[in-house]
């Protein structure tokens, strides 16, 4: 009977789990290779969370020798959105996370987009059908929700199971009387499980989880014939011959399901790894990160706000495993590729995703580079959101390079800039055409505090050419000449004798040409403004 059942439901899949089992062979992987996917649902909006999944899980396959393949998850079309596919190719594209096959690549496991597998997953539907594992439910939406109602008002478990599942044991005429009536119906699993049993769930992350085992007859087609995630999850799983599931933990109250499901279907169960989410402190409270309130959740925010890519990826391996850090900043030659990920390290509870973290790391990244390198990709920011700025970043090339190499070498190295917007904003006052644009550029200043004529005498005496020792001792020469003290010990000693400290006129200098109190090494600016940019901004100065 439910061979002629499954015939009467499926009476056009033609090709038999067998033949899918071999189209598909066990791949032929180095003993302890990873094969790890990407599933992302095409919604119209891709976050960080699920950037920080694949990172993971392509991490885990390359350092293992393994396949990450990119599996497009679209069985809920109403939530489909217009584009989406695209927005994921982009983001994956954008922040370096390669894969090996998967949809829009091609691969000998795909297709890869889950709305061209229909026929796929209807085989093994049949199958279950036939095996008296699966049958077909038509309960109409109004009986469901009754049910739902009476359940929340008992307090009982809320599903399709036991007594509830009217129609598991339809007769064949019952279904054909149904299928006659062209009645709707979804396919459900039969549920062998058990209310009262457990079972464990070996999570790589997490650990050892108990769980009830699953008792629902959960949908496995819906009325398009079109399977939900847990039905197509676990056959994309099994037939791409996935090693490790590494998912989102909103996953783990479903895995009961899933591990039967396999077990039905006569599958070895994959390997599952459940990544904590990422949380936020805000008034001193945790919370998820939420797509409404947080506009760093979505992946689309770092670009415009020009956090660079690299500054991103080490901040998710950062998260991903808890010795990452320590083993970056002690490794400075090193990339993210040479580190080996492992579930050990992965944090097992929710993860602070904190902006002033991710601007430290930045930092820390932008440190590294050469002056050139750091100008080269920040260049192509601008090109991309300012352009004008771009434009005086190519014709001022050398100015900049020159700039950004001040205080870069050495057991220190500056760390201004987190990310290319602070370029510009960091650098604004070796550029006349920013400089001199400024609404108010002294902001920062109080003009009272600057002393003209010494500056003024200061110019009469300065040269490119000094180094940096005879620069100051020049200031220090000027001070003693000017009533400064040429040190600020001896001004600490005995202040009311001097005007104030050699320290003073540096800072005076400094103040007058950037219009700033913070600056990289005034030696260096000076030298990039050249005497005659310096004897410009001190006339600029006086006027205002
Ligand atoms: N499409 C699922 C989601 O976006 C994928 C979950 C999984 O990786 O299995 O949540």
């Amino acid at each position: 009977m439910n061979k002629e059942l499954a015939e009467l439901l499926f009476p056009n899949i033609l090709v038999t789990p067998e033949e899918l089992e071999e189209k598909y062979p066990v791949r032929e992987l180095k003993e302890g290779a990873f094969v790890t996917r990407f599933g992302p649902s095409p919604t119209g909006f891709m976050h960080i969370g699920n950037l920080y999944g694949a990172f993971i899980s392509s991490s885990l396959a390359k350092q293992s020798n393994g396949v990450f393949y990119l599996r497009i998850e679209d069985t809920d079309s109403k939530r489909e959105v217009e584009g989406a596919k695209e927005l994921i190719l982009n983001a994956l594209e954008h922040f370096q996370i390669s894969y090996d096959e998967g949809y829009s690549k091609g691969g000998a496991y795909g297709p890869y987009l889950q709305s061209e597998r229909k026929e796929i997953y209807q085989a093994y539907a049949k199958r279950l059908v036939e095996e008296g594992k699966a049958y077909p439910c038509f309960m109409t939406e109004e009986e469901i929700s009754e049910i739902r109602e009476g359940q929340e008002l008992r307090k009982e478990m809320i599903g399709i199971y036991g007594h509830y599942a009217v129609d598991r044991n339809l007769s064949l005429e019952e279904v054909q009387e149904h299928l006659k009536n062209h009645d709707p119906y979804v396919i459900r699993m039969k549920s062998p499980g058990d209310m009262h049993k457990e079972i464990v769930l070996h999570d790589l992350i997490k650990g050892d989880i108990t769980l009830p085992e699953n008792v629902i007859d959960e949908v496995i087609l819906k009325k398009d014939g079109i399977p939900t995630y847990h039905f197509a999850h676990v056959v994309d799983d099994h037939l791409m011959r996935t090693t490790h599931v590494i998912r989102g933990d909103e996953w783990v109250p479903s895995f009961p399901k899933h591990l039967q499901l396999n077990q039905l279907l006569g599958f070895k169960p994959c390997k599952y790894a459940h990544i904590a989410p990422l949380t936020k402190k805000e008034d001193g409270k945790i919370r998820k990160l939420s797509k409404r309130k947080d506009p760093e959740f979505s992946v689309d925010y770092y670009q415009q706000a020009g956090i660079p890519v690299e500054g991103v990826r080490l901040y998710l391996a950062t998260l991903a495993n808890t010795n990452f850090e320590e083993w970056y900043l002690q490794n400075k030659d090193k990339t993210i590729a040479d580190f080996t990920f492992s579930f050990k390290k992965m944090p097992t509870g929710g993860t602070l995703f904190d902006m002033e973290k991710l601007n430290n790391i930045c930092r820390t990244y932008f440190s590294r580079l050469s002056a050139e390198a750091l100008y080269q990709e920040s260049l192509e920011y601008y090109e991309k959101y300012d352009v004008s700025f771009a434009d005086i970043m190519k014709k001022e090339k050398e100015r900049l390079i020159a700039f950004l190499d001040i205080e870069r070498d050495g057991k220190r190295p500056r760390k201004d800039i987190a990310t290319y917007q602070d370029v510009k904003k960091e650098s604004f006052y070796i550029f006349d055409e920013l400089f001199y644009q400024e609404e108010n550029p002294y902001q920062e200043i109080k003009k009272e505090e600057i002393d003209i004529p010494l500056l003024e005498e200061y110019m009469m005496r300065f040269s490119t050419q000094d180094s940096q020792e005879e620069w100051y001792e020049k200031i220090k020469v000027l001070a003693e000449e000017s009533g400064y003290a040429p040190t600020v010990k001896m001004y600490k000693e005995s202040p009311e004798e001097y005007k104030g400290h050699i320290g003073d006129i540096c800072e005076m200098l400094r103040h007058v040409v950037t219009g700033k109190v913070q600056t990289p090494n005034l030696y260096n600016i000076l030298n990039i403004l050249g005497k005659q940019g310096i004897e410009k901004r001190i006339e600029f100065f006086k006027k205002q």
